[in-house]
Formats: structure tokens, sequence, C-alpha cells
């Protein structure tokens, strides 16, 4: 089973805090889907359809940017192309793009899951991070999506931010519990150089929170959204029982896919062959020529080869971010890779800590604890292999 991600590379304005790939201007959006469809087209001849796909996630940028008539141009194209059988198809969209008519429109196109990027509801922080919508339509937007009859929806938020207070945090949580959200996605800012906010902390106009302080957020959100009946099962994802999203989760457990859009990322691994990564160029401009030449090869950069223990420090860094954790029978058949005897001694120490849960059965899971130090107690645990 398999993935496809579609990367649409428009927004209406540069948030503060992103180093994603889009741009801002959206008259090529019509040269932009003919490159699409054809990039789509391209897989055809190809081994990867032969694999069927499970999920379809279109990212970006700002899908919602598009028309229906230009997603379902899309969506047709892969239904063309591969041997589909797709469980969950999920749209991100952003809060001052929704109407009830294209939340419809889209639910009866196939789309049974929408990620809905609102950050916040502050206008302090909403102003902050130079999003383009506002409190109202983080509002109406989670009114008008609660009742349209998805399948399930995800909701991003963002924490961590410099000078935002634990009662400010609690505030956008209690605002965004009233419409019942099966999944919520929570990230704590993180400042990229590169970014509005990276040249800011680098002029020393502004300066990141604590790590404490972070930490502090990351145990509210818990227990916030716990108390909620929406359980973390990632360190930055939450759901209620049965929401978990299938397309990020096969991506933590090294399942194929293929990224089609500038900038988007695919990766392919058949057992007994080496792991493939690639990934197109970001840019839209070369793109674009796409439609007339269809080679491939210009729209894509250099394919990396993953060794076997590149993919099992991999997986322990992912798995460990998430409730299930790993098993020490999967990294041994799956990867090859054993646990020596310098790591499990760490690992139950952390465990006399209460970091960690080491089962007889062999799974190692981060505790709540643990968790908020997942990176240390990762790299620690790599590096006495
Ligand atoms: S809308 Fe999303 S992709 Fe676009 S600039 Fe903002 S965070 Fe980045």
């Amino acid at each position: 089973m398999s993935g496809i991600y579609l990367h649409i590379p428009f927004c209406k304005q540069s948030c503060s805090y992103c180093d994603f790939y889009f741009v801002t201007r959206t008259g090529e959006q019509p040269d932009f889907v003919e490159s699409m469809v054809r990039e789509i087209h391209s897989y055809a001849d190809t081994d990867f359809v032969n694999e069927k796909v499970e999920t379809l996630y279109i990212g970006g940028g700002t899908p919602s940017l598009l028309s229906t008539e230009q997603l379902e141009q899309l969506m047709e194209a892969v239904r063309d192309t591969f041997d589909t059988d797709i469980r969950e198809t999920t749209i991100e969209m952003n809060p001052d793009d929704v109407t009830k008519e294209y939340l419809d429109a889209l639910r009866d196109m196939g789309i049974n899951r929408v990620s809905m990027g609102v950050q916040s509801f502050n206008p302090e922080l909403l102003k902050f991070m130079n999003r383009a919508h506002d409190r109202q339509e983080a509002l109406k937007c989670l009114e008008l999506l609660s009742k349209s009859g998805f399948q399930t929806f995800t909701v991003d938020l963002i924490y961590g931010n410099p000078g935002q207070s634990l009662e400010e945090l609690e505030d956008d949580v209690r605002e965004l519990l009233q419409f019942d959200p099966p999944h919520v996605s929570a990230y704590s800012l993180t400042i990229e150089s590169g970014t509005r906010l990276g040249k800011q902390v680098e002029l020393g106009r502004l300066t990141p929170p604590e790590d404490d302080k972070v930490s502090d957020h990351f145990m509210l959100l818990n227990e916030l959204l716990s108390n909620a009946g929406v359980y973390r099962y990632e360190v930055s994802n939450y759901s209620k029982p049965g929401h978990e999203a299938i397309h990020n989760s096969n991506y933590w457990k090294h399942h194929n896919y293929i990224g089609m859009g500038p900038g988007a990322h695919s990766f392919w691994w058949e057992q007994d062959a080496l792991a493939e990564r690639w990934n197109n160029k970001a840019d839209l401009r070369n793109y674009i020529k796409f439609k007339q030449t269809a080679n491939r090869d210009n729209i894509t950069e250099e394919k990396d080869n993953l060794s076997r223990l590149e993919l099992s420090e991999e997986r322990i860094m992912m798995g460990l971010r998430t409730r299930e954790g790993i098993t020490l029978k999967e990294m041994e058949e799956r990867y090859g890779y054993l646990f020596g005897e310098r790591q499990i001694e760490y690992l139950r120490k952390r465990a006399s800590e209460g970091k960690v849960n080491l089962t007889k059965d062999g799974r190692i899971v981060l505790t709540d604890i643990g968790i908020v130090i997942a990176d240390a107690i990762i790299l620690d645990l790599i590096t006495l292999h």
C-alpha cells in the first residue's frame, strides 16, 4: 500500500514562521494544474503504479486556493494513473477560503478529511504569525466544518510562541474544543533561519521562548486535549480513537509514497532493495515547463539511496515519537537492526526514571515525561549502538 502527496504551492501571503515552498503569485495556477496532471500521468508506465494507493494528501501551500474543478482534475488524474483503493483523502485548507458550498463540493468529490490551518484564535498571535485569516474567520470555518458531514477533520494549532502565556494557550484550546475536533495537530513554534521570524531573531528583535516554557505548554495541551478524549498518538498529533491520520502515520512506518508538485518529496523502498528518496525541485517556473516537456528528470533533484542503518535510525526516531513506539522484533526483522547491551541498559535506566516503557515482549514506548525530551533520548539511544 502506498500514498500520494500533491503539493499545491500557492499562498495568499507569507506566514512569518513558514519554511515550506510556496509562491504568492496566483496567476500561474492554470498552468500549474496542467503540469501536475501531466506529472501524475507520467507515472503510468512505471513500477510505482503496481502498489495500491491507500491515501491521498493534498497539501501545500494552500490547496484551498484551487477551484473545485481544478482539484477534481487532479484527483481524476490520480485515479486514472494509479491502482487506487483510497481510504483517506485529505485536503489542507485555510480558514479564509471556507464556504459551505466549497466544503460541500469537496465532500461530494470524495475528499473525506479536511486539515484546517487555524493555528490560533488570538488576534495578536494571528498577527504575529502573519496569517491571512482573523479570529472571526477561524471561528466561522470551524462552525461550518463541524457541521459539514466530513468523515473526520483535523485542526492545526501552534503553541510555544514568544510571549504566549499558558492562559492564552488554554483559551485557544478551549475555543477549539467547542467544535469537538476529532483530530488536532499541535506544533511548537520552530523558528527557522530564512523565515521572517528567523530574521528577527538574527537581528536581536525577537527571543525564542525557553525550553521549559515550551514544555509547560506541551504538558498543558496534553492535559486539556486528553481530558476531552483527544489523545496524543504522536508528539504533535492528537485524536479521538479511530481518527488517527493514516497518511502521516504511514510516513512514520516507512510506507512508500510519491510526492508531486514543486518541492515535494518521495520515498520508495522495496524489501531487499535499497530505499530511495528524491524530491522535486522547489521551483514553480521550472515545474510549469513540465506540461510541454514531460521529462521528469528536469523537475527532480538527485536521488538518495538509504542504507539499512540510516533507515533503522530514522525508524527509531519516528517510531519513538509515536504512542505505539517500536518493537525489537520489528527492528530486527524489517531493518536487520539489533539493539546492543549498552542500549538496553540505557533503556532500563530511563525506564527506572519513568521516561520509557520497556515491555517484556520488547516494545519500547516513551512515557508522557519521556516524550518531552524525546529528541535527547533518541539521540542517546542511537549513539550507543
Ligand atoms: S499558509 Fe501555510 S504554506 Fe502558506 S505561508 Fe502560511 S504556513 Fe506557509
